[in-house]
């Protein structure tokens, strides 16, 4: 969405589910988890926390409707893309268990 949609005035930062960075490792991982077939884009994709586009997401409170939403900006190389998504609890991946 274009930033000028983001309604900054009922929203308010609740916290982050940016990762730190292992030891050694460049980048967050941009391997996305789509165990039944969904795409990054999918209505229905789950929100798995380990993984791209989540573990790069602030994590927002609507204080009019007390909806969740993340919140995840993409620096392409000519753009800045600004991506929301409404949290549904049920879609929730818990972060997966050390192998
Ligand atoms: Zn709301």
């Amino acid at each position: 969405m274009p930033d000028a949609r983001w309604p900054a005035a009922q929203m308010q930062a609740a916290g982050t589910l940016r990762q730190e960075l292992p030891e050694g490792q460049m980048e967050l991982t941009f391997e996305e988890f789509h165990p039944n077939g969904t795409r990054y884009d999918s209505p229905n994709a789950p929100i798995a926390v380990d993984y791209f586009p989540y573990n790069r997401c602030d994590v927002f409170k609507c204080s009019t409707c007390q909806c969740a939403v993340l919140k995840y900006t993409e620096y392409g190389g000519y753009y800045v893309d600004t991506r929301a998504r409404l949290v549904d609890p049920e879609m929730i991946v818990a972060r997966s268990a050390e192998a």
